[in-house]
């Protein structure tokens, strides 16, 4: 059996540092490593939950705080005036790398539709 946390996991306990740009008592927001926008944030539960699939019916109100502090970091960071994108990436197919749910904000450029 193993305990260890994750890799997001380990940035809400402080033990990975991260370039942290908004948070609340549920909810923390970093700069993503690697941007793919002249924005790129990752807005994240403090709470573990490994998916947007693995969300519980009691989860409503925390995914509403993602979204709401997705919200307040894209008018913080300028980009909710021109516009920008969020994004949920879930499971394999979905392009999720890290299992911890999170939501990327990404703005600072025109983006393309459809995704690849
Ligand atoms: P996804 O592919 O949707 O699971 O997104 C995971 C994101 O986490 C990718 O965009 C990575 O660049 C980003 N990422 C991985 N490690 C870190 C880290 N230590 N700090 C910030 N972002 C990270
Ligand atoms: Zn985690």
């Amino acid at each position: 059996m193993t305990n260890e946390k994750c890799l997001f996991c380990r940035i809400v306990d402080g033990a990975v540092p991260a370039d942290v740009v908004h948070e609340t008592d549920r909810v923390l927001a970093f700069r993503d490593i690697g941007p793919q926008a002249p924005t790129h944030v990752l807005v994240i539960p403090r709470e573990h939950i490994s998916s947007l699939d693995a969300a519980g019916d009691d989860h409503g109100a925390l995914l509403g705080e993602i979204m709401l502090a997705a919200r307040d970091v894209a008018r913080a960071e300028g980009v909710s005036g021109p516009g920008f994108r969020a994004v949920v990436n879930t499971g394999a197919d979905g392009g999720q790398t890290v299992d911890h749910l999170h939501l990327h904000l990404l703005g600072g450029r025109a983006m393309r539709w459809p995704p690849g």
